[in-house]
Parts: structure tokens; C-alpha cells; sequence
């Protein structure tokens, strides 16, 4: 008995390491639904970096073809230019943003492999492109300590989006939160 599940233990483990070697390749890459944004708080000012799948954004990620598609993409690339309209500062903390730059940016190998390996059929795979955006943000606050808060409104305006890794890094700390569609807003008291 010992034996035969010895032998089938091989077998499994043999079995599921170019699987697993697959899953940590994909990890590289985005995954459809979750976004990263960076944000460093500095005296006054505040930078802020987002890179979010297309997919989340648009709900496609090769180049825009259609007009329809292209009219998409510069709504998009508007929305996203208005970050105090995506990520939520209180008022008191009189913020107003000083420089936006919003780009996209194609995403492609590895992902394709891995989901071409994998013969997956859902979009990843059949999309030819992985377009992401990425926008970085400056913004200049009167008084920084009240960013005691951030509400992602994000959600609201791309249905897609399911969730954001935030990182914020103050002079003082680190932080990371997951920030959800179910609960979009993160605490920073005592940053
Ligand atoms: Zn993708």
C-alpha cells in the first residue's frame, strides 16, 4: 500500500510540475480583473502609478481597429486622466492634480505562451494582445495629513475591474491593501 502510493506520488508530482511551472510564468503577467497602483505620499505632494488590464478598462486588449473601439480608448484614456474622480482624497485635504500621463502599452509574450501552452480557450488565449494601461500621476495638497482615506471610485467607472493591489509609501511607512469592488476603500490613519 505504502508502496503503490509512493509510485503514485511520482506520478502526480511529475504530472503537475509543468503545470505549476506554467502558473508561475502567467504570474508575471496581469490577470484580467486586478490592477496595481503605487502611490507615494511626499510633504505635499502625492505620486501615483497605475497599471490596470485592458480588458478591466475597455474590455479588450488588442489595438483599437473599429471606430467604435477607438472612441472607447479615448474615453477611457479622459476617465483615466481624472484621478481625483478615480481615487477619492478628502476635500479638507485640498489636493488638485499638477501632471497626468496615461499610455498604453502592449503586454504580449509570455502571457501568450503560457496560455497558448495551457490551451486555454477563455479570452486570454484568443486574444492576439495584452494591452495595458498605465498612467502615472502628480498631485500637489495643501494640507496632506487629511489624506486620511482613499475611496475608489475606480469601481464605478470600470465594470470590469474586480480588484487593486494598492502599495503606499510614506516617508514614514509601507503599506499594502487589496482593494476590492465590495469594500473600495482603504484606511490611512496612521501612515
Ligand atoms: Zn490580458
Amino acid at each position: 500500500m505504502f508502496k503503490l502510493n509512493s509510485v503514485l506520488m511520482l506520478g502526480m508530482l511529475a504530472a503537475m510540475n509543468p503545470v505549476q511551472a506554467e502558473e508561475h510564468r502567467e504570474l508575471g503577467a496581469h490577470e484580467h480583473g486586478h490592477g496595481t497602483l503605487n502611490i507615494a505620499i511626499e510633504g505635499n505632494a502625492i505620486n501615483m502609478e497605475l497599471d490596470i488590464p485592458g480588458a478591466d478598462i475597455v474590455g479588450f486588449e488588442h489595438d483599437a481597429e473599429t471606430a467604435e473601439q477607438k472612441a472607447m480608448l479615448d474615453r477611457a484614456k479622459a476617465a483615466l486622466a481624472r484621478p481625483l474622480e478615480l481615487f477619492v482624497l478628502p476635500t479638507t485635504a485640498a489636493c488638485s492634480v499638477s501632471e497626468v500621463k496615461v499610455d498604453v502599452r502592449g503586454e504580449h509574450d509570455e502571457h501568450d505562451a503560457a496560455a497558448k501552452q495551457s490551451g486555454k480557450t477563455e479570452n486570454h488565449a484568443a486574444e492576439a494582445h495584452h494591452n495595458e494601461f498605465h498612467a502615472t500621476y502628480a498631485l500637489a495638497c495643501k494640507a496632506p495629513a487629511e489624506v486620511t482615506s482613499i475611496g475608489f471610485d475606480f469601481f464605478k467607472q470600470f465594470k470590469n475591474a474586480q480588484e487593486l493591489d494598492v502599495n503606499v509609501v510614506t516617508g514614514k511607512a509601507q503599506s499594502k491593501f487589496e482593494v476590492t469592488r465590495d469594500k473600495p476603500v482603504i484606511s490611512l490613519k496612521g501612515l
